[in-house]
């Protein structure tokens, strides 16, 4: 099917998936905001796609933030267009043992997945009902299986689940798609950042995780990118309310 030019908007894209999901669509001929908690590193990624010949718009906002949230979406629909693609990748870690868990790191993590997700998705509706044709796609992870240390992380990755099935059922009549990604380990600061925390060299932990991975290597920012894109195409309309695995093995 031919690709049609949409206005996307890519949450947390000022790097690691984020950033590759960006510029990904960006390559797939679309219109591309990226949004991310500080407008200045948004830029670095919107320049990049930029250079490459594409069309782009960095946009500073918390997606917990409500107020931010709909500025934000209104500046995208003013400057590049009526939204029709999302991609709610923005995310942080806050890990401890249940026991140790803060309540405040547990609200920190829900707040930035699920109600950042949730705002997004709220703000970005009304122009995909509209224009009778939208793409949601929520970033989920192996951990919505359960994962030592992530009660509040795993959580919200389930979530993010419930939150994708629930939209597909509500928008599908309006031509709106919503799926869930669900990463393996990816290379990225956030996992760089894990190593961290526990005290091992990030390349001890990436070969680690290597040798855990069916596939024998740990996933890069782009082969996350690939599969959102393809939940983002003309080809994906009959597909909704799924969560794909892209863990380089069966984690699901
Ligand atoms: P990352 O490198 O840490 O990037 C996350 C981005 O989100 C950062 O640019 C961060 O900005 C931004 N962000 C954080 N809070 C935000 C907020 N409230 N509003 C707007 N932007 C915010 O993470 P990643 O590894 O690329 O992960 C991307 C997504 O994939 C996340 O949802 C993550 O949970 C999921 N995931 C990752 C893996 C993995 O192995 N890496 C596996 C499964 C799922 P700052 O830099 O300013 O904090």
């Amino acid at each position: 099917m031919p690709m049609t030019s949409r206005t996307a908007i890519v949450t947390g894209a000022a790097r690691g998936i984020g950033a590759a999901t960006a510029r990904r669509l960006a390559a797939d001929g679309h219109a591309v905001a990226v949004v991310d908690l500080d407008e200045a590193d948004a830029r670095s990624t919107a320049d990049a796609i930029e250079a490459a010949g594409g069309r782009a718009l960095a946009v500073g906002a918390d997606v917990a933030d409500e107020t931010a949230v709909a500025r934000a979406v209104e500046r995208v629909a003013a400057e590049l267009g009526p939204p029709a693609i999302l991609v709610n990748n923005a995310g942080i870690l806050r890990d401890n043992l249940l026991f140790k868990m803060s309540a405040d790191d547990w609200d920190a993590v829900l707040g930035v997945h699920l109600r950042g997700a949730f705002l997004m998705s709220r703000a970005v509706q009304s122009h995909m009902v509209e224009a009778g044709w939208g793409r949601i796609v929520n970033l989920s992870s192996t951990s919505a299986l359960g994962n030592r240390g992530q009660a509040n992380y795993a959580a919200a990755k389930a979530g993010m689940q419930g939150l994708t099935k629930t939209l597909a059922l509500e928008l599908g009549k309006f031509g709106v798609t919503a799926n869930a990604v669900a990463p393996g380990f990816v290379q990225t600061e956030m996992t760089k950042a894990t190593a961290e925390r526990i005290g091992v060299p990030f390349d001890d932990f990436l070969a680690h995780a290597a040798k855990e991975t069916p596939v024998g290597r740990v996933g890069q920012p782009e082969d996350i990118a690939a599969a959102v894109a393809y939940f983002c195409s003309e080809d994906a309309g009959f597909v909704s309310g799924q969560v794909l695995y892209v863990a380089g093995g069966p984690r699901a």
